[in-house]
C-alpha cells in the first residue's frame, strides 16, 4: 500500500516568487501521515512510474479529473468573524459612524453563545467553501464566545487564528460593548490564550490564539501595555488595525503625536507574529519599522475602497521588504471570497498608478509604479499569507501543509470559457483568478484532510 497517507496526481498552480507562478504539471503530490508535501515528483523523476504502480487503484490515490487543477488554499490574514452576519450591508457611512451605528450593536449580541454558534458555524464553512484553508479571525470582546469560534475552526477543520478583541477605554466605547475594565480585559485575554493553547494540542492544522487590541482608540495606554507583555509572554500573535483611514490615523497621531505604526511599538506590539491591518496611511520610517519587526500587513483591497480613503501603495511597501497578504476584512469587505480580493487588488493597484480625477492631466493624475499583476494578487492570498504569518502554508511544494482547493474549470453550471484542448496553463491559471466562484471549487483540504466538498 506504500507508507504515503495519500498521493496525488495533478497540475498545480504555486508562487515561485511574489511575481512569478511555477506550473507543476501533472505532479505526484506524496502526502504524510501530518498532512506535510513530503515530495512532489515530477513525471520526468525516476521514481514517477514506481509510484505510479504503488498506489494506483488504491482508496488513498487520488487523479484529478479533465480540468481540474490544484491552487494553494487561501490566506485570508483579515475577518471580523461575528461580522458575517451583517456582510453586504451598511456600507455607505464613515469607519466611525459605521462602528457605532452597525457594528458595535451586532458584535454586543455575541454574549449570546447559540447566536455566536450559529453565526460562526457559518461564517466557517463559508470561508472553507471559498477556498479560504486559513483565517486571522477577530472575535469579540466575549470571552467564552471567542473560544467557541476556535472550537469551530478545530472542529470543521480550518486552520484558526482567533483573538478575542480588547476594548477596554471607557471613555472611547458604548457602555453596552466594551470590556468592563482593564483588568478583567488582560485576565480575560490570558485565559483566552491559556484555553486556545490547550485546544491546539488536539488539533491537527493548528489553532492560534491572538493578542487583539481592536485598534488604538478602543484602548487605554495601561491596556494597550499589558497586551504587549502577554504577547511577549506567551509568544502569540498579535493582531490589531493600523493608519486605516484620515480619522483612525489623526486620532493617534492627536493621542501620542506620533504615527500608529511607533505608537504600536512602544507598546510591544509590533513582533514577527504581528500582522496589521489595513495601513493605508504608513509613511515610510512606519514601513521601516514593520520590515524590522518582521510586522506583516493585511491588505484589504475591497474594504479599503469603502473605509480608507486612499489605495494602499502595495508594489511600493512590499519593495522595502514588508511582508503582505490579503484580507477579506468582513464586513468592512463584503466578500467571503479571496478571489474577489485577489481581482480588487490589481483594479485598485491600476487605479492608484493611473490616476482617477479626469479634469486632472494625464501625468499628475497617479502614482507611477503602483500597479501590481495577478500573479503578485495571488502571491498576496496565498504563499504571502504564509510568510506574513511564518507558517509553512500557501506553497505546493515539499515541506509545506497539504493545503489545496481544486478547481474545476468544467463545472458543468458554470464552465470557464476554455476551447482549446492545448490552450497554454499560464492562460487558464488567469482564467481561473479571474472567473472561479465557489461553484467551481470542488474539495478544500487542510493539512491533509478534506474539510469541503461539492
Ligand atoms: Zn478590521
Amino acid at each position: 500500500m506504500g507508507k504515503y497517507m495519500y498521493l496525488f496526481q495533478g497540475t498545480a498552480f504555486s508562487s515561485k516568487s511574489s511575481k512569478e507562478i511555477e506550473i507543476l504539471k501533472d505532479y505526484l503530490f506524496c502526502i504524510n501521515t501530518d498532512g506535510m508535501i513530503e515530495r512532489a515528483v515530477a513525471p520526468e523523476d525516476a521514481e514517477y512510474q514506481s509510484l505510479l504502480d504503488t498506489y494506483q487503484g488504491s482508496d488513498n490515490f487520488h487523479r484529478l479529473k479533465e480540468g481540474q487543477y490544484f491552487l494553494p488554499g487561501f490566506i485570508d490574514l483579515h475577518v471580523h468573524a461575528p461580522q458575517w452576519a451583517q456582510s453586504g450591508t451598511a456600507l455607505d457611512i464613515p469607519l466611525y459612524d459605521w462602528l457605532n451605528t452597525y457594528t458595535f450593536p451586532l458584535e454586543s449580541k455575541f454574549s449570546d453563545l447559540h447566536f455566536a454558534q450559529k453565526v460562526y458555524d457559518d461564517v466557517v464553512s463559508t470561508l472553507l467553501a471559498n477556498g479560504t484553508t486559513t483565517a486571522l479571525y477577530f472575535a469579540t470582546v466575549h470571552k467564552e464566545a471567542s473560544l467557541l469560534l476556535a472550537q469551530i475552526c478545530a472542529s470543521k477543520g480550518q486552520r484558526g487564528l482567533v483573538g478575542k478583541v480588547v476594548m477596554d477605554d471607557p471613555e472611547q466605547n458604548p457602555e453596552y460593548y466594551r470590556d468592563v475594565d482593564t483588568k478583567a480585559a488582560l485576565a480575560d485575554t490570558e485565559e483566552f490564550i491559556i484555553a486556545v493553547q490547550e485546544l491546539a494540542k488536539s488539533t491537527k492544522q493548528g489553532v492560534y490564539p491572538v493578542v487583539t487590541p481592536r485598534f488604538i482608540p478602543s484602548c487605554t495606554d495601561e491596556g494597550l501595555k499589558g497586551l504587549g507583555e502577554l504577547a511577549a509572554k506567551y509568544d502569540t500573535y498579535v493582531q490589531s488595525h493600523c493608519s486605516e483611514s484620515d480619522w483612525a490615523h489623526g486620532y493617534v497621531q492627536d493621542r501620542f503625536h506620533k504615527n500608529d505604526a511607533f505608537a504600536l511599538y512602544d507598546f510591544g506590539l509590533l513582533r514577527d507574529k504581528s500582522v496589521m491591518a489595513h495601513c493605508n496611511f504608513l509613511d515610510d520610517p512606519d514601513v521601516d519599522l514593520f520590515a524590522q519587526t518582521g510586522t506583516a500587513i493585511a491588505h484589504c483591497p475591497v474594504s479599503n475602497a469603502y473605509f480608507a480613503n486612499s489605495v494602499i501603495p502595495v508594489a511600493h511597501i512590499h519593495a522595502k521588504g514588508v511582508d503582505i497578504g490579503l484580507g477579506s476584512d468582513i464586513s468592512g469587505g463584503f466578500s467571503p471570497s479571496l478571489f474577489d480580493n485577489i481581482k480588487q487588488a490589481v483594479i485598485s493597484s491600476r487605479m492608484l498608478e493611473d490616476g482617477v480625477n479626469p479634469s486632472l492631466p494625464a501625468e499628475e493624475r497617479g502614482a507611477p509604479g503602483s500597479r501590481i499583476t495577478i500573479h503578485e494578487a495571488f502571491y498576496l492570498a496565498t504563499a504571502g499569507g504564509g510568510e506574513s504569518l511564518s507558517l509553512p502554508i500557501g506553497r505546493i511544494q515539499q515541506n509545506y501543509a497539504w493545503d489545496v482547493q481544486v478547481i474545476d474549470t468544467k463545472c458543468p453550471s458554470a464552465k470557464l470559457p476554455i476551447f482549446d484542448d492545448n490552450e497554454d496553463l499560464h492562460d487558464i491559471f488567469q482564467k481561473i483568478l479571474y472567473l472561479v466562484r465557489p461553484e467551481h471549487i470542488r474539495e478544500v483540504w487542510v493539512q491533509g484532510e478534506k474539510v469541503h466538498s461539492r
